[in-house]
């Protein structure tokens, strides 16, 4: 009988991942690669990639070699793999070089299915590595760093062109969550893989629930953010700002109002980065202030949220960063804070890019997506040249229909107040003049006595931001870039101040904070079993983590929680079923939570006999020996004896020579034959009664076979 790959990669997923089924593309990927084709992975953040290219290396021989640009990355990679049973190790610049030596001596004994290393240190050794090791395939992880067109450009990635020279048969597998077409091409050819099978996953994340909010004020952005930390008590949120001063002046007002916060960005030195991330990844912390510096490799799924409070460079950059929130697929959410201010800022940046025309054409994409009045999601998606048919329901467009009224009086206000000024003021004086601001500087141009002045003060400052950033889309206004970023009337804008156009303007809609308000925060509500499930197991897998020294969500993912919680597992086999238990994480964790289950359900924590019985078989299975299953399930090595001769007489094992060597098995059964009476005496002093149980079971496997 001929296993398929399909079948053999079915196989190991579960044995190792624990997970039932291939997500799309994963499949299809493994196959393409375990039968020597190149591969490039186009997939979201949270999508699956790191599948595509682990599996394969487990099917091959030899060791997977992997690029990846970060040694955060590399180490969370690895110790993933690690728990997960599988041997892999990274090399990188964190360790002592007589480490690094062992781990490349156990690569090249063999001893390694993946090994990870950064593109200058492989591109330094790899030649010397056609005689040493197999090397099963290589994978460029995060391969947009290869392209200039990328956000992320790496100049160390684009030697990797020589691996296709050096090792033309070896298959090499790209993979980045940058999906535009032009990178995509970029890495193809820069990488020079032959025709590579492709896959571009959908894009679309329907669990994240996106909203942006314009202009509002700093004391309502933190506000806002201590309120989601209040909503999500157990999980963590990432607030990203765009410059450092910003990460750490939000961080002080959020620990100024007693929320647990860690600042992060990269004018801070490396070990106080390091022990941020190490807080905010173990949950001691719930939220990071954080600029962009952040979250490359973070594979933390219980992000429930992540707040902009600026507007990002570009689509793809906010796509890969709102993309780490949710990634266990429970819903999540994302909020964007935008203003014009943060637009003159970036394109600042811009100038100083060198690449203006592209950077100028993404930045007014993403200003776009601030500031849509239709679905948010079709916009994400169709920028990544994504169909989508219908209106999501997931974003705050969907879920309140702007509503519209004639803008014309509103509009002619702002206009005559910027005519009045002579075209020389900026959005924030314009709105400051409207509400009749006593500035002193309004004061000492005098733009007080402008009949204009205060002609708006029945709307507040976040209104007339939210109508002025709105007339700039309608193409009322302009803003001068090149100019001291002053707001000037175009030739519609004219027309509207003459009565001669009319226009429509969308209702402001207010920040809404988050729903659950402090008081009911502290009156935790009454979940329903399967959340009060989950949240048991959760603390369960926090005390795992201490004593283990992982994060969390190394142990079990969210997701792998909360599908136990609804499954309620009350044996080993059980268990063993619940996404995401594996068989070496299900030996190694699987008791403490199968306790809290059979807990709250009323059982006593000990499992019963007869499931004991199938426990010694899944941990005999998973290659556990004979004395670890003992300390394990905290029984005698000769009650597990007593097991495996049970096992044996039902067919279950069928294979002994780690239980009894052949000269054992021949003494003891010969005895029993030639003295039965006084056979047990005569072996009690050397063997114990398990060992002759399993000898007799051996003995009676064979009889059947015989006949
Ligand atoms: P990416 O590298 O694309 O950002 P990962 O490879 O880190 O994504 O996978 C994201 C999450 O999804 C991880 O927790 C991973 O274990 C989980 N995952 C991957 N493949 C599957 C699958 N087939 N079934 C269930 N969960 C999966
Ligand atoms: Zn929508």
């Amino acid at each position: 009988m001929q296993i398929t790959i399909r079948e053999r990669a079915t196989a190991l997923l579960s044995r190792f991942y624990g997970y039932r089924s291939f997500r799309p593309g994963q499949l299809e990927v493994i196959e393409a690669v375990a039968s020597g084709r190149d591969a490039i992975v186009l997939m979201p953040t949270g999508g699956g990639k790191s599948v595509c290219y682990q599996l394969p290396a487990l099917l091959a021989e030899g060791c997977a070699v992997v690029v990846s640009p970060l040694i955060a990355l590399m180490q969370d990679q690895t110790q993933a793999l690690v728990a997960n049973g599988i041997p892999a190790a990274a090399v990188h610049s964190n360790r002592d070089e007589s480490e690094n030596r062992a781990i490349m001596e156990a690569a090249f004994a063999g001893r390694l299915k993946l090994l990870y290393i950064s593109p200058e240190r492989l591109l330094g050794e790899v030649e010397r590595w056609h005689q040493a090791m197999k090397i099963s395939l290589f994978a460029v992880d995060e391969a947009h760093c290869i392209s200039q067109w990328g956000h992320d450009f790496r100049p160390d990635y684009t030697s990797l062109s020589r691996l296709k020279e050096l090792y033309p048969h070896v298959p090499v597998v790209a993979l980045t969550a940058t999906a535009d077409r032009l990178t995509r091409d970029d890495i193809v050819r820069q990488l020079h893989l032959s025709e590579p099978f492709c896959w571009t996953g959908s894009f679309d994340r329907p669990n994240i629930s996106l909203r942006a909010y314009p202009n509002p004020g700093k004391k309502q952005r933190v506000e806002f953010i201590a309120g989601m930390v209040r909503k999500y008590p157990r999980d963590s949120g990432i607030a990203y700002t765009l410059s450092r001063k910003g990460a750490e002046e939000l961080d002080a007002a959020l620990r100024a109002k007693g929320v647990r916060s860690v600042c992060y960005h990269a004018g801070m030195s490396a070990a106080a980065r390091d022990e941020a991330q190490r807080l905010f990844i173990c949950g001691e912390v719930p939220v990071v202030c954080a600029t962009v510096a952040f979250g490359m490799g973070i594979d933390k799924s219980n992000i429930r949220w992540v707040v902009h409070n600026n507007l990002p460079a570009n689509i793809e950059s906010y796509y890969q960063e709102i993309g780490r929130a949710g990634r266990d697929g429970l819903p999540a959410e994302v909020v964007l804070f935008h203003s014009y201010a943060d637009v003159i800022t970036l394109r600042k940046f811009v100038d100083e890019s060198g690449r203006q025309a592209v950077n100028l054409e993404k930045l007014a994409l993403m200003e776009k997506y601030a500031n849509a009045k239709v679905c948010r999601r079709r916009i994400l998606l169709s920028y990544f040249s994504e169909e989508s048919v219908c209106d999501c329901g997931n974003c705050d467009v969907c879920r309140n229909p702007p509503s519209r009224f004639d803008g014309t009086i509103t509009a002619q206000k702002a206009l005559s107040a910027v005519m009045r000024t002579g075209q020389r003021i900026g959005i924030f004086t314009t709105v400051d003049i409207l509400r009749g601001s006593m500035r002193s500087d309004i004061r000492r141009e005098g733009y007080d006595r402008l009949p204009t002045f205060g002609v708006g003060s029945d709307l507040s400052r976040e209104q007339w931001l939210d109508y002025v950033s709105q007339l700039i889309q309608l193409g009322v206004f302009e803003i001068a870039y090149d100019d001291g970023n002053c707001l000037r009337s175009t030739a519609l804008g004219l027309r509207v101040l003459r009565g001669q156009a009319s226009v429509e303007l969308s209702t402001y809609v207010a920040p809404q904070l988050a729903r659950r308000t402090r008081k009911a925060a502290e009156q935790v509500p009454e979940a329903d079993p399967v959340t009060q499930l989950f949240e048991q197991l959760k603390s369960v897998r926090a005390d795992v983590a201490r004593r283990e020294s992982l994060p969390p969500y190394m142990v079990f993912s969210d997701a792998t929680l909360l599908d136990m919680a609804s499954r309620k597992p009350v044996t080993m086999e059980d268990m063993m079923q619940v996404s995401g238990v594996g068989e070496k994480k299900g030996v190694r964790f699987g008791r403490r939570f199968l306790a809290a289950v059979r807990k709250f359900e009323g059982l006593s924590a000990a499992t019963p006999q007869g499931s004991s019985l199938k426990e010694t078989l899944i941990l005999f299975n998973a290659g556990v020996p004979l004395g670890e299953i003992a300390s394990l399930k905290k029984i005698s090595p000769d009650t597990v004896r007593g097991h495996i001769a049970r096992l044996i007489d039902d067919d279950m094992i069928t294979t002994f020579g780690t239980f009894i060597s052949r000269e054992e098995y021949r003494i003891i059964t010969e005895t029993l034959a030639n003295h039965p009476e006084t056979a047990y005496e005569e072996l009690g002093n050397d063997y114990s009664s398990g060992t002759i149980a399993i000898a007799r079971a051996i003995a009676r496997y064979h009889e059947r076979n015989r006949k």
